[in-house]
């Protein structure tokens, strides 16, 4: 389950015997977010949160208020992963890093889908060899194919990715 921009408030809470401090760090957590946070679909429990660093991630403000958060998350000891800002990503390599870090690491890759490979194993869409994203079935327009389909990327012309498409010839019994 992905939520967006979740409050630090939302999800820990600052524990001491000074009142002053405890409100101190209480103020500090709530008036930060995560970029997301991912939590088991059936407990809710929160899994691990995910940062996406862009250029701003490198001014000095910045650079305390990332320590601050790391900190939190270190303490609490929930993992968090950076991910710097792209313009496509490759799910796959998403779905590994993530999968790592929830602790769902090397033993159960074989076995454990990702979101994308699930929807291609059901439905017979697959994944776009470049970007990861779910394909659609286009028709060729122009070229020696013109008139036959295949796969295009839903993220073209950025992504140019491209499969062939095979029909299923269906047998009549
Ligand atoms: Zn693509």
């Amino acid at each position: 389950m992905i939520c967006p921009k979740v409050s630090l408030g939302d999800l820990f809470f600052a524990k001491g015997s000074e009142y002053g401090q405890r409100m101190a760090y209480t103020n500090k957590i709530d008036r930060k977010h995560i970029d997301f946070l991912l939590c088991d679909p059936q407990t809710v429990r929160p899994l691990v949160g995910i940062e996406l660093d862009d250029k701003s991630h490198r001014r000095k403000d910045r650079q305390e208020r990332d320590r601050f958060v790391e900190g939190v998350f270190r303490a609490a000891k929930l993992p968090l992963v950076r991910i710097s800002v792209q313009r496509a990503y490759n799910v796959g390599e998403l779905g590994v890093l993530l999968r790592q870090r929830v602790g769902l690491g090397d033993a159960q890759a074989g076995v454990c889908q990702g979101p994308i490979e699930r929807v291609a194993a059901e439905t017979g869409i697959p994944a776009c060899p470049k970007c990861g994203s779910s394909m659609v079935l286009r028709t060729a327009k122009r070229g020696s194919k013109i008139g036959s389909q295949f796969w295009g990327c839903p993220n073209y012309p950025r992504c140019r990715g491209v499969r062939q498409y095979e029909s299923v010839s269906q047998s009549a019994d």
